[in-house]
């Protein structure tokens, strides 16, 4: 048996279209164009790559950019200012503090800082409470991601028996709440899980975010359940030269593929879902923030 290959390059690109779409119409019928703000404090390189795709792919969709890059020595204070000054700029309606902070600065109390109607990534704590308790809330782009492509696979989840592998704030728990919202009976495994291949092997849905390359094996995976690989992990590749590495996922493709009904694919497959639910994001805080109902087909 071969697995379906979930294409998330493919899914993602649809999405941006359709936010483009509702762009277009925003401006149109309301003179509205949705702005987002990304801050990024200090020189990691990974996310310079993510914020720089991150401004394009905005601008692309015809939204307003607006790009800060503060220096690593900035303080905490500092760093709240410049929340302070987004949370009370009209012209941006959703604002993204790009993670990892440096260590002088409380993750926490600058998530916690952003007006949780403009915090497209859904970190706040309202918005993770909102989630939870089934009300309108800024969901976090990767798992939200994970659930559009679930969804095109299944259709109806309900019923369902999920499996999610990690119990981050950005990817597992939320994850959870999504698959719950959608009356999946859903398990959140962890480091401590016990026998994890028995619980894995119970799920029609497996999410793997875990941060372990090629954890999840083929003898693990239901035949037919769908596995989503949240994991990026450079692992070293000396076939293709001395010093050289691959990204890989937290499933071992190769095996899972042979068992699995559908299987996302890593790269091309949740990574190209996270920018594009991200601008979807800012499109709906910026209709919310506007008074106007959500943009259909987003
Ligand atoms: P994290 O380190 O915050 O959490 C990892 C989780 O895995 C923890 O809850 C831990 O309990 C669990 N875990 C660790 N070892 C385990 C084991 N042996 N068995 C079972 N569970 C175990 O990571 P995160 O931020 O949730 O990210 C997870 C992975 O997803 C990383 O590889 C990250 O790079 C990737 N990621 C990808 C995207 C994307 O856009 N595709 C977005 C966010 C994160």
């Amino acid at each position: 048996m071969t697995a379906r290959v979930i294409d998330g390059k493919a899914f993602a690109a649809g999405l941006r279209e359709r936010v483009a779409a509702a762009v277009a119409k925003l401006k149109a019928e309301h003179d509205l164009q949705p702005g987002l703000a990304v801050v990024l404090v200090g020189e990691d390189p990974a996310s310079e790559i993510y914020v720089r795709s991150k401004a394009k792919q905005t601008v692309e969709a015809g939204m307003n950019s607006f790009e800060h890059k503060l220096p690593a020595t900035t303080t905490q204070e500092e760093l709240l200012a410049v929340v302070d000054q987004l949370n009370n700029d009209p012209k941006v309606h959703g604002i993204l503090v790009q993670l990892p902070l440096p260590k002088q600065i409380s993750e926490e109390a600058v998530i916690n800082a952003i007006d949780p109607a403009k915090d497209v990534d859904g970190f706040h704590v309202i918005n993770a409470g909102r989630l939870a308790t089934g009300q309108s809330a800024m969901v976090p782009c990767t798992p939200f991601g994970c659930l559009l492509l679930i969804k095109d696979q299944l259709g109806d989840l309900s019923g369902k028996t999920a499996v999610v592998i990690g119990r981050s704030n950005i990817v597992g728990k939320p994850m959870a709440q999504l698959l719950l919202a959608e009356s999946c009976t859903v398990t959140v495994a962890h480091s401590r899980t016990k026998d994890l291949p028995a619980v894995v092997r119970q799920a029609d849905i497996v999410v793997a975010a875990v941060g372990r390359p090629l954890m999840v094996k083929g003898d693990w995976i239901k035949p037919g359940a769908v596995v989503v690989d949240v994991g990026i992990n450079r692992i070293p590749a000396p076939e293709k030269g001395e010093g050289a590495t691959r990204v890989v996922g937290d499933v071992d493709y190769a095996e899972v593929a042979e068992v699995a009904g559908a299987v996302t694919p890593v790269p091309g497959g949740v990574g190209p879902m996270t920018i594009a639910c991200l601008l979807r994001n800012a499109t709906v805080a910026a209709c919310r923030q506007a008074g106007l109902p959500d943009p259909e087909g987003l």
